[in-house]
């Protein structure tokens, strides 16, 4: 290019020209006579003295960040010495306030003579106005945002739809950032072939792009976007030999649900959207409701509330105790701890709901410690009246997996002065159990000690069968569900009479939940079970209740 036609007087005058039409600052430093020359509105945002100044780089230091300035410094240094011919920095201003504001100043050389006289250029902002992604060549969230904020608060019917690569770090991480630059756009491109004239893609953050159909289409046509997108993906994925295999998920949200939204909400809501999907097995699309989201944020308010319990002294959680009955005498043998969590916002939250966020979370080890302590203190007591008397503790596998329960227990036994062979551990959970060397070990060690060992919700899963081989467990705990469905139908009758023989034949003990009438009773009687539980007996509550009704 003809470089040298225009003057450093003639550039100044062409950024006089043209500074209003641009939101960018151009500039021309020269470097003969120390000179710089930016747009006019520069000064009104960064904190330059001026327009155009001397002294160049002593002045940047003032607007500069200090962090950056040393690098730019250097940078700038080699393209004066002509040991560049060309600057392309990233770094930060500051403001007119002091505050950083990230820009990426850009420039060319001039030389002439053998000699460089100034280089020409422009800076622009990043961090705020991401318009454009020069990987995909799609508009940025900035655009969408300009775009949306032309309707707000009244959108046209149609939907927003986000889409999100699977696993796009681990394709970075195997292949290499470039290779992952080149997904995005070929990405990008099979996104583009599908949608139609109107339709408006944009670039978001990472992996993510935003499709939004303000044509009045309806949510059947979203789920065949999306599939047509999957489709593409897949065959771009096949034409380039498996070498990065990946997939593609998405979130779709109804505009006619976005009424009144700001921004950042519906960006919220089309980010819920797109992790459901992920959370949900990605590859796959979610579309948007209202409810679930409601529940999703309630499990976080709760998780919080569980924190902040466990680290004020458990405030809010209570043990509860349910009679287990042993229905050949028709006594009462033990009890089964569950614990039970208070809230002010939510009232008393079920287990069922919460125990999943404390194993989630991690806080099922102290919690687990909690109820451990209580149960024993309880069965301390009970047993000044009831000799005998044997005491049921749940505990989680994420427990036996991450912390040292066979000590803990043992510890707190010898504390509370109860033989191992009173106390019953019930292992919940009725999806998949730990299939590891490391929990079979603890669990065999747990049953050496003279523990016993319970399989709670036995009927729930679908491979139990298998468990009571792997697990050799001491007693099998009927779940409710079970129970209740083998009152109904002989099939299911039949069904828990097989497993009642079967359990019996391999010396283990029975124990049926969930008997809550005579006749539940009468009928399950039938089955000859060792235990049973159930509001029949006696419902949860708490130690004094528990003395007052049943020792
Ligand atoms: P689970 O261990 O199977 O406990 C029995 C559940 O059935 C208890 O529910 C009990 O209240 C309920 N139940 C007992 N008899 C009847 C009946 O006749 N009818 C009906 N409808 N329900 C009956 P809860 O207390 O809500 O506990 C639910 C689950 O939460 C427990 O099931 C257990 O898996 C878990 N859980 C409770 N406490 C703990 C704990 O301290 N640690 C761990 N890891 N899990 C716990
Ligand atoms: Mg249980
Ligand atoms: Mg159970």
């Amino acid at each position: 290019m003809e470089q040298t036609s225009l003057t450093v007087q003639q550039f100044c005058q062409t950024i006089d020209m043209i500074y209003s039409c641009s939101d960018d600052y151009p500039y021309v430093y020269d470097f003969n006579n120390d000179f710089y020359y930016i747009s006019p509105n520069a000064p009104k945002r960064l904190s330059m003295p001026r327009h155009c100044f001397r002294n160049v780089i002593d002045t940047f230091r003032s607007f500069v960040h200090p962090e950056d300035f040393e690098a730019l410094q250097k940078d700038l240094e080699a393209v004066i010495s002509g040991k560049k011919q060309s600057h392309n920095m990233q770094y930060r201003m500051l403001n007119t306030d002091s505050e950083p504001v990230w820009i990426n100043c850009r420039g060319h050389v001039v030389s002439y003579d053998n000699e460089t006289h100034y280089m020409v250029g422009c800076i622009n902002e990043i961090g705020t106005r991401q318009k454009a992604d020069n990987i995909s060549g799609l508009l940025g969230e900035s655009s969408l945002q300009s775009y949306l904020e032309e309707f707000s608060p009244f959108f046209p019917s149609g939907y927003l739809l986000r889409l999100g690569i699977d696993d796009f770090k681990g394709i970075n991480e195997r292949l290499g950032v470039k290779y992952g630059d080149h997904v995005l756009k070929k990405t990008a491109e099979c996104i583009s072939s599908c949608i139609q004239p109107g339709q408006q893609l944009y670039r978001l953050h990472a992996d993510e792009f935003m499709v939004l159909d303000f044509l009045g289409d309806g949510l059947e046509h979203a789920i065949n976007l999306y599939k047509n997108i999957r489709t593409a993906i897949d065959q771009f994925v096949e034409a380039n030999q498996y070498e990065a295999v990946f997939t593609i998920s998405g979130g779709i949200l109804d505009s006619n649900s976005l009424e009144d939204f700001s921004f950042s909400d519906i960006m919220k809501l089309s980010e819920y959207s797109l992790n459901e999907a992920k959370r949900r097995g990605k590859n796959q699309c979610y579309l948007y409701v209202k409810q679930d989201y409601q529940t999703q944020l309630k499990r976080r308010q709760l998780k919080e509330l569980l924190r902040h319990a466990v680290c004020n002294n458990f405030d809010g959680f209570e043990a509860y105790f349910q009679p287990l009955y042993s229905l050949e005498t028709n006594t009462l043998y033990g009890a089964e701890t569950l614990m039970r969590f208070h809230t002010k916002e939510f009232g008393t939250v079920s287990p069922n709901e919460f125990i999943p966020l404390l194993e989630e979370t991690g806080l099922i080890i102290p919690l687990g410690r909690w109820i451990l302590q209580q149960a024993l203190f309880a069965c301390n007591h009970i047993r000044q009246h009831i000799p005998n008397f044997q005491i049921s503790v749940n505990v989680s596998s994420i427990q036996i997996m991450k912390s040292n329960i066979i000590h803990e227990i043992l510890n707190s036994a010898d504390e509370y002065g109860i033989p191992p062979s009173h106390i019953v551990i019930e292992l919940t959970e009725s999806g998949k159990l730990e299939n590891s060397t490391h929990f079979t070990k603890v669990w065999s060690k747990l049953k050496s000690t003279g523990i016993r060992l319970a399989l709670d919700d036995f009927g729930t899963g679908y491979s139990n069968f298998q468990y009571l081989n792997d697990l050799q467990p001491d007693i099998i705990k009927i779940d409710r569900s079970f129970t209740a469905k083998a009152m109904e139908s002989t099939y299911e009758y039949n069904l828990l009479q097989l497993m009642s023989e079967l359990v019996h034949n391999l010396d283990l003990k029975i124990c049926i939940e969930g008997i809550e009438t005579q006749e539940e009773k009468e009928r399950m009687l039938t089955l000859n079970p060792d235990y049973s539980q159930g509001f029949y007996f006696g419902k949860p509550c708490p130690l004094l209740d528990f003395i007052e009704q049943f020792v």
